[in-house]
Formats: structure tokens, C-alpha cells, sequence
């Protein structure tokens, strides 16, 4: 299926601004619509409530860069996901792990390549404001396996650490509930949200 990729410069034109798919559209990889639309629609109520309905020059370009540079981050990240997946050899792969541009987190690459997966690669993230974190960007790293130099050996210590944290993960999984179980809460006449209460 075809689509044109993308999202406007400007989000915020005079008195029209453009939520969700009327402002752009990257792909549906990492689910990220929702997330923009909710995110977007948080700022521009911000920022109405902030100016008190009279939005400044200065405020509509602050969301302007704010909401771009959202965009921005996502194209990234999506990125990470075209130029290291090496799970499939086809030619849709094989193009996409050449001719992928991967320049906007060539630093985080770099770094990441030279040191492992650390905690100090999160000065090299090419925002400070994603909404996809460190952890994010090391799972992209970490999970397609891209080689880095500088491998960990862990400490007894740090094993047994290790081997805990597991154990509960496993717990809490365990305890977890099924999302038939999810949406009967959610539609349980009793139920509220956070936000309601
Ligand atoms: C099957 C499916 C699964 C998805 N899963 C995910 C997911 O897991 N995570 C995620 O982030 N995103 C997901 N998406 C994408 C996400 O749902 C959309 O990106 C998001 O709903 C777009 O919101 P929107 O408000 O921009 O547009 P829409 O939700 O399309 O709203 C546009 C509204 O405008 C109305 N409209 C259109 N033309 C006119 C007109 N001329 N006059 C008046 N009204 C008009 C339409 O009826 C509609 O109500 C999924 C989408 C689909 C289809």
C-alpha cells in the first residue's frame, strides 16, 4: 500500500491547527499516532490555558517547534527499526538496512557502537524531550543486536542482582491480567478514569 510520509512544518497556522492525521503521518511501526495526537492535544490546551485564549506569535511558534520536533524524533527512531533489523534477507530489508537514513541519531549510534549499552548513552539521545526515553532506543539497540565493542562481563554480584530482578519480572507478569479481563474493567459502569476522579 502506498502513502505519503510526513507532517507539516507549521502545525499551527493563525487559528488553525493541525491534530493527528491532519498534521502528518509517519507509519504505523511503532504505533505512534495516538500518542502524537494525545501528546499535541495536552500542549495546545497548555497553551491556550496559558495565554488565556489570546495565543501569542512566540507561543504558536513554540508549538511549532515543540510539535516538529516530535515528529522529528519519531522519524529516528523509526529509523533505528529499518537500518538494523536483520531478520529478513529480502530485498525490502536488504534496501531498506543500506539506504535507511539513520544521520539524525548518528551520534547515539556512534556512541553506542564504542561503549555498549550505558546509561551515559542518554547524552547522546538526539532530543532530551522524546517520548521514547533512553530505554526505548536501547531496546532498539539491544534487541536487533547491533555489535558494539565494549561488552560487559557481569560480576557475581551483579548476576545474582540480575537473576532477582528476573525472578520478580516473572511474578509480576504471572499476576498480570488478560485483556479480556482489562476491557471488562473498563466497561464496568462503576469504572473511572484517573483523569474523572
Ligand atoms: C485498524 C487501525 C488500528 C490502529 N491502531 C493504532 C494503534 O495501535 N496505535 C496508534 O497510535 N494508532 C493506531 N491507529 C491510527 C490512529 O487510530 C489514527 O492515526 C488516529 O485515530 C487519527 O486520529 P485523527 O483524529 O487524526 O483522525 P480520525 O480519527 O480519522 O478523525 C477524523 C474525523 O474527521 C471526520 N471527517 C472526515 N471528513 C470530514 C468532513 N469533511 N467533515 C466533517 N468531519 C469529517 C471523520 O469522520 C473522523 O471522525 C490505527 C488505525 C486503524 C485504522
Amino acid at each position: 500500500m502506498k502513502f505519503r510520509s510526513g507532517c507539516y512544518e507549521r502545525q499551527w497556522v493563525e487559528n488553525v491547527v493541525a491534530l493527528g492525521n491532519s498534521g502528518g503521518f509517519v507509519e504505523p511501526l511503532e504505533s505512534t499516532a495516538l500518542m502524537i495526537l494525545c501528546s499535541h492535544t495536552q500542549t495546545i490546551i497548555d497553551f491556550l490555558l496559558h495565554t488565556g485564549l489570546q495565543p501569542t506569535d512566540t507561543i504558536r511558534q513554540l508549538y511549532n517547534d515543540l510539535t516538529l520536533s516530535g515528529w522529528k524524533d519519531i522519524r529516528d527512531f523509526l529509523a533505528i527499526h529499518y537500518k538494523f533489523n536483520g531478520m529478513l534477507d529480502t530485498p525490502f530489508w536488504r534496501q531498506a538496512r543500506a539506504d535507511t537514513d539513520v544521520s539524525g541519531v548518528a551520534e547515539l549510534i556512534k556512541f553506542y557502537q564504542e561503549n555498549g549499552p550505558t546509561g551515559f548513552c542518554r547524552y547522546r539521545l538526539p532530543n532530551t524531550q522524546t517520548d521514547f526515553g533512553l530505554e526505548g532506543f536501547l531496546v532498539m539497540f539491544v534487541g536487533n543486536q547491533v555489535p558494539y565493542r565494549n561488552r560487559h562481563k557481569p560480576t557475581p554480584s551483579e548476576l545474582e542482582i540480575w537473576k532477582k530482578h528476573k525472578a520478580e519480572f516473572i511474578q509480576q507478569a504471572k499476576s498480570g491480567i488478560r485483556s479480556e479481563e482489562a476491557l471488562a474493567y473498563v466497561k464496568h459502569p462503576g469504572w473511572k478514569w484517573n483523569a474523572d476522579s
